[in-house]
């Protein structure tokens, strides 16, 4: 990490720790244990998986429902070591047991249309149900028409953006092109979900051509003049995988050739602004996005697409008593990540059983880590902790990995130990 050491930072993150002793963000747990009224989540992914935990733990006596459409989830994080070719699926999918054991009511059903006003879901069960507090963690959708064809190409160019059968479908793509041949990954516009995915994705591609496809190669079209963890990225590149045109990966910048104007299924074809065109025999297009059409429909977004939300709370803006989580929201400066919207979750979890048990809410400290795998024993990550001040977030600390030195190659294994570490952790917190 360039701006601190490890060892500060460590510190300072342990004081994000929601709970410390018997209180919870200073409110002891004896005053939230009070907490009583009805709260819906809906959406089982990092944002609502973890909320309806939290409520439940601090809030025992809560009557907490999660709606989830699917009956087990698929994480996105670790899905590119999936198309990758290094884990499966199965190792990535996890169950609702556990937070039924909790006493937490799963119901696995689609929500179809939220009455904001009302707190009120209804579902394409044909069951409406309403609440004191609704949480809406849906995350994402692909804001289709930015891009000609960007609508027509999910079954032959797969984004593998939300993981499960798409992930399965690249990796499939991956496994039979033959050698010596080009994959095209086509990075979405600011601001989408993940952003240092794209890189890490080239990265495990990459590493599996190193072992099975040696003159294969990777092209990475953008559409921006710079992207995530960017130093750490090509540094490690050069070194572990050749960096450059005819180099197994090549970053095409979006100052060069302009943004992507067009995909062509038919000639395999990647087409910028200023007329450059790539053709790969693998095309992994990954769509630009907006928050998920649920909260869309309901009236909760703003111009550019995203949820605005008090961010000490994560209540509306535009609805008392609706919560919006995760990639959903505009959580700015936090990224959209699973760990950000975990660490969302845990403040927004907070108000609400506080403000349930008669208390104004606490005020909140949030944090993110992402790692990044560049090959399955070379990790690098970017950190932060962030406060809220003046009415928003605002970043206190935090860093990324520095370019690689060679000499220090322990470093970046330990980095990839601790990726595997957090993800271990973050998925028992989910659904433990
Ligand atoms: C390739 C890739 C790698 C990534 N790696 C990392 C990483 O290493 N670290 C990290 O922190 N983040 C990572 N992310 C980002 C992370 O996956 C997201 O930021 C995170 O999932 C956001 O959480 P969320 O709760 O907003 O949405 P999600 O986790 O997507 O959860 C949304 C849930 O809502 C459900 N849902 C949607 N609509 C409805 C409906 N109408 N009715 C009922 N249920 C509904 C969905 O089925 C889903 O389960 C990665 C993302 C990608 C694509």
């Amino acid at each position: 990490m360039q701006d601190m050491k490890r060892r500060d930072f460590m510190r300072l993150l342990g004081a994000t720790g929601a709970v410390s002793g018997l209180t919870v963000m200073g409110i002891p747990t004896s005053v939230l244990a009070k907490a009583s009224g009805k709260v819906i989540v809906v959406g089982g992914g990092f944002g609502g998986a973890t909320c309806a935990q939290y409520l439940k733990r601090w809030g025992p006596d809560l009557d907490v429902t999660l709606i989830e459409k699917d009956a087990k989830y698929v994480t996105c994080p670790f899905s590119n070591i999936v198309i990758g070719g290094e884990m499966s699926l199965d190792q990535i999918t996890h169950s609702y047991d556990g937070m039924k054991a909790r006493g937490i009511k799963v119901i696995t059903d689609e929500v179809t249309g939220v009455d904001a006003g009302a707190k009120k879901v209804s579902l394409k069960g044909g069951q409406t149900m309403s609440a004191d507090a609704l949480v809406l963690s849906p995350g994402i959708s692909f804001r289709y028409g930015t891009v000609e064809n960007d609508d027509k190409v999910a079954e032959s160019m797969p984004h593998a953006w939300k993981a499960g059968p798409q992930t399965m479908m690249l990796r499939k793509q991956i496994e039979s092109m033959k050698d010596g041949g080009v994959v095209l990954i086509v990075p979405p516009k600011n601001p989408f979900r993940c952003p240092p995915g794209p890189y890490e994705r080239a990265s495990l591609i990459a590493s599996y051509f190193t072992k099975n496809k040696p003159k294969s190669r990777i092209i990475i079209v953008d559409s921006k003049p710079k992207h995530s963890k960017q130093g750490a990225f090509h540094a490690a590149w050069k070194h572990v995988y050749g960096l450059g045109e005819g180099k197994m990966i090549q970053w095409v910048s979006g100052d060069d050739g302009g943004p992507v104007i067009k995909i062509d299924p038919s000639t395999m074809t990647v087409e910028k602004e200023f007329g450059d065109k790539y053709q790969g025999d693998v095309i992994n297009f990954i769509p630009n996005q907006k928050a998920n059409v649920l909260v869309e429909k309901a009236g909760l977004t703003n111009k550019d697409g995203w949820c605005d939300v008090h961010q000490n709370t994560f209540e509306s803006k535009v609805a008392k008593g609706v919560y919006v989580l995760g990639d959903a929201s505009v959580a700015t400066p936090m990224p959209k990540s699973g760990h950000a919207a975990t660490s969302q979750a845990k403040n927004c979890a907070a108000a609400i059983v506080s403000m349930m048990a008669g208390q104004s809410a606490p005020t909140p400290t949030y944090a993110n880590t992402c790692y990044s795998l560049v090959s399955p024993d070379f990790g690098i990550s970017v950190a932060a902790v962030y406060a809220f001040k003046d009415g928003g977030i605002k970043k206190v600390v935090g860093g990324v990995t520095p370019p690689h030195p060679k000499e220090k190659d322990r470093f970046y294994k330990n980095e990839a130990k601790y990726a595997k570490g957090w993800y271990k952790s973050i998925t028992m917190e989910m659904f433990g």
